[in-house]
This record gives C-alpha cells, structure tokens and sequence, in this order.
C-alpha cells in the first residue's frame, strides 16, 4: 500500500490569505466565497490543490508534463482557495484546462506578491509634504495669475470610461488651477537639494504600474493614489493629496498607456 502523502496545517491566516488573493469570490465561477448567515460573514470555500496532492492515475496522466507551480505540491503556492462545488468538480473531474487556467492565475497572484514585497520597501518622498503646504497657502489671486491654458491639458487622452465624468472634471479643474504653483514649488525643493521631481515622478509612476497590474480601474486608481500620499507624507486633507496626484497625472504621464 503506497503511504498517503501529508496534508500541510492551512492555518487561519494561510487561509485569509488565499480568500484575499481571489478577492473573495471563486476564481472559476465567480461566486462570494464569504456569506452573510444570521448577521454573520461565513467562509464558504476550501483550500484546493491545484496540483493534486494524491494525484489518480487519470490524473498523472493528463498532467504529465504540465507546469508545476511549487516543488514542493503541499504548500501555499500550490493553494488556491475554491468553492465547495468547484472544488468538488475539480478534483473529480479534472481537466487540462481547468488546470492550466488555475496555474495562470495563481502565477498573476504570486506575481503580485513579489511586486508588493519590493513595494513595501519603497514610499513616496516625504518632501512632497512641503508641497502640499505651500499649496494650502496659495490664495484666489495669486492663483489667477498662473492659471494653465485649457490648450496644455493632457488629461483627456489618457482617461478611459472609468474614471468618470466627474473625476476628469475634478482634476482638469486642480491641473488649471494648480500644476504651475506645484511645479515651481518642485523647483524650490529642487534648489534646496531636497526631492528631486523626476525621483517622485519614477515613484508615482511605479505605485501606478503596480495598481495597474492589481487590476484597478482608473477611478479605484485615483483612490488608492489619494490614499497613498496621505499615508506616505502625512497630508491629512484629502483634495490636497488629490491636488497633489492631479498634478503628477500631467507631469508624469500617469494613467499613459505603458
Ligand atoms: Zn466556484
């Protein structure tokens, strides 16, 4: 009799883990794998191999030669998390396609893993801060004096239909009224040998790729790029933080096709 291989412990955070990486729902059917029972959210998915770990002889047969996300078959990068009716489906009825498709995504997830990682390591220039508070002091009339032409606005053929009619008129409206104060503001800090812009500019640029590959749209985009200058530099009020991202749209390019 052959000796069952082991089944690894799929503690509690492994398992958030693997709810997060799907995003919640079924990677093959799309369904909640969180439901709401009598007020409660209950978790309504297994932990699936996505190379069996007992592989049938069908099976061994159908996958030979196939890719192998993990050495080692009874560990994370091998997990995916599943419905309980495609689990069932998929490990008694297992296709080539089926397995493949599951590779491609655990390979996107795992892909994004790496990305964060490296991310984690890396935050947007806190000087940026300085920027933010010479905007806060800019008044009415100083503004006037260094409004952009409509003619420079280089937003409209970046933007796609999720963005939305509302956040294209929010930031045509903050890069008319703010991309030459911020700019000079970048100048100054330049002089003073404090950030440099094209530094923060590679910055956005890279945090922007990184949503983009996280698959976000244009309009969550905006959001998490609000969000993320408030946490990187301590601006506390939301339309500077958006001023602030408004501006590196047109200077940086951002929002582009890569
Ligand atoms: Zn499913």
């Amino acid at each position: 009799m052959s000796v069952k291989a082991r089944r690894a412990d799929v503690n509690d955070t492994v398992k958030m883990s693997l709810l997060c990486e799907v995003d919640g729902s079924c990677p093959l059917c799309r369904r909640d794998l969180v439901v709401k029972k009598k007020k409660k959210n209950v978790r309504v998915f297994d932990v699936a191999h996505i190379y069996p770990l007992n592989a049938t002889k069908h099976e061994l047969a159908i996958l030979t030669g196939e890719e192998l996300l993990s050495d080692d078959i009874d560990c994370e990068e091998n997990f995916i998390a599943l419905c309980k009716e495609c689990h069932k489906i998929y490990d008694t009825q297992k296709t080539v396609g089926e397995y493949r498709q599951l590779v491609a995504i655990k390979k996107e997830i795992n892909k994004i893993k790496e990305l964060s990682k490296v991310w984690d390591k890396q935050t947007l220039h806190k000087d940026i801060s300085i920027v933010a508070n010479k905007i806060g002091l800019l008044d009415g009339n100083s503004i006037e004096k260094t409004m952009l032409s409509y003619d420079a606005l280089k937003l409209s053929d970046k933007r796609d239909e999720t963005f939305g009619f509302i956040n294209q008129t929010k930031v045509s409206q903050f890069i008319l009224t703010f991309f030459i104060p911020i700019k000079e503001a970048l100048k100054d800090l330049e002089k003073q040998e404090k950030a440099k812009s094209t530094f923060i500019c590679s910055q956005v640029k890279s945090y922007y790729v990184l949503l983009l590959m996280k698959d976000f749209n244009q309009d969550e985009i905006f959001e998490k790029m609000t969000d993320w200058f408030m946490t990187n530099t301590g601006i506390t009020d939301r339309s500077k933080s958006e001023v602030l991202v408004s501006f590196f749209i047109q200077n940086c390019e951002v929002y582009s096709k890569c």
